[in-house]
C-alpha cells in the first residue's frame, strides 16, 4: 500500500483516475510535484525511486512518508489467524 501525498489516502497504486478526482492532476504532474513518491506498490517503485529521483536530484524524500510506509508494512505482518492456518496445515502433514 502506498499513500497519496495529495489527499493522504492509502491505495494499491496511485492511478490517474484517483488523482483526477482527488486533486485533478495527472500522474505525470503528481510525480513532478512529489519527486521520488511512489505511484505503484512501494516494493515495485523503491528501487526505481532510489535510482532516479533520490540519487540524481538529491531531493528530499520525506522521512515522514517513509516512516508511514514502514509502519504500514509492519501492519501487514501475518495475522494470528493466518499463522494459525499455517500451523494447521503443518499438522496435517
Ligand atoms: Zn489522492
Amino acid at each position: 500500500m502506498i499513500q497519496c501525498l495529495e489527499c493522504g489516502a492509502w491505495l494499491d497504486r496511485i492511478a490517474g483516475m484517483h488523482l483526477k478526482y482527488c486533486c485533478g492532476k495527472t500522474t505525470a504532474e503528481y510525480e513532478k510535484d512529489h519527486p521520488g513518491a511512489p505511484t505503484e506498490d512501494e516494493e515495485v517503485t523503491t528501487t526505481r525511486a532510489e535510482n532516479t529521483s533520490l540519487a540524481n536530484q538529491g531531493r528530499e524524500f520525506s522521512e515522514e512518508h517513509k516512516e508511514a510506509l514502514r509502519k504500514a508494512r509492519e501492519g501487514l505482518t501475518l495475522s494470528d489467524e493466518h499463522r494459525e492456518n499455517i500451523g494447521k496445515s503443518m499438522e496435517g502433514r
